[in-house]
């Protein structure tokens, strides 16, 4: 057969929905209905059988976290101490792997999300970038060297660490963390700190500013620490596309002059906006499909 014709499955495993995909090695996809997420009792029995009814060859799972990404782990494929207390110790690639008897590849959401971008987006051709969702919470995957980084669980760069521009009073949303990333910069927090849904502000200059400068520290912390060719934004609050600019420039200030990389000197090519139609989970789910036959 050729790889063409060969159908592989995709599930990008929310925790408020699930996406399920079937479609080509080249990305192409053919067919795709979403699910809400209740319990895995509730849910998974039915996202099985729409993947078997439909005859894949393999599956790739983009899973929230955190959840254990080391195949070689007893229990590879599980999600961990999620909120979503019904999820907790669900053996999530097991549930497909052993109904389906297809191979099953298995990541983490945003893993997958910067797989997808590098296979298909704005990364294509690059082995080292990183991607950042910055919607209901603030997600990194990164990806060195071609292999997506997992280490001793898995990157969870949206609870770095910032410092407070001055001035700024504002709550931190994470119950964990007194002034981190996604406490300070994520959708939920924005509407916190101003009041009002990130989408109905966007004349007020101020609230991009304050979260350009955010997202600019985590851009300076991304290059510090993974030296990425280029960082892709995406998720919710990156379709207010002024950021762009804003965190383009701050990130530069805060680098203050330390780095110098060709890549940095044409900073508009890299920090971009995802580059999938806002299909790089799905996507990076048919690559890791593929790497998984
Ligand atoms: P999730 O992170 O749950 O997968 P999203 O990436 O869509 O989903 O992120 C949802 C968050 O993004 C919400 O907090 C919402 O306020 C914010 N958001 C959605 N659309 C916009 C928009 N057009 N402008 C600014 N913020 C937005
Ligand atoms: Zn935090």
């Amino acid at each position: 057969m050729a790889a063409a014709d060969i159908r592989l499955g995709a599930l990008e495993a929310g925790g408020t929905k699930m996406v399920c995909a079937v479609g080509t090695a080249d990305g192409t996809v053919l067919e795709r209905e979403s699910f809400p997420t209740l319990t895995p009792g509730e849910t998974l029995p039915g996202l099985v059988e729409w993947f078997e009814s439909r005859g894949v060859a393999a599956l790739g799972i983009g899973a929230f976290g955190p959840t254990r990404v080391d195949p070689k782990a007893a229990d590879f494929g599980a999600i961990l101490e999620t909120p979503k207390v019904a999820w907790r110790g669900c053996q999530l690639r097991d549930a497909f792997a052993e109904k389906l008897g297809v191979p099953v590849g298995y990541d983490t959401d945003v893993n997958v999300a910067c797989l997808g971008e590098a296979t298909f987006g704005s990364c294509k051709g690059l082995d080292d970038c990183v991607y950042v969702t910055i919607g209901t919470g603030i997600g990194a995957g990164v990806m060195c060297g071609g292999n997506l980084l997992h280490g001793m669980l898995h990157p969870e760069a949206g609870h770095m660490l910032v410092t407070r521009v001055a001035g700024d009073g504002g709550p931190c949303k994470c119950p964990s963390h007194a002034s981190c990333l996604e406490g300070m910069a994520a959708g939920p927090s924005i509407e916190l700190r101003w009041g009002k849904p990130a989408a109905e502000l966007v004349e007020r200059n101020e609230v991009w500013e304050l979260e350009g400068d955010y997202l600019a520290q985590m851009c300076m912390n991304l290059i510090l620490c993974y030296s990425p060719k280029r960082i892709v934004l995406g998720g919710g609050v990156m379709h207010q596309e002024q950021l762009f600019p804003i965190v383009r420039k701050k990130t530069l200030e805060y680098l203050g002059g330390y780095i110098s990389a060709p890549e940095l000197e044409d900073i508009d090519s890299y920090i971009v906006p995802a580059g999938c139609g806002g299909d790089q989970g799905i996507l990076g789910c048919l690559e890791l499909a593929r790497r998984a036959l």
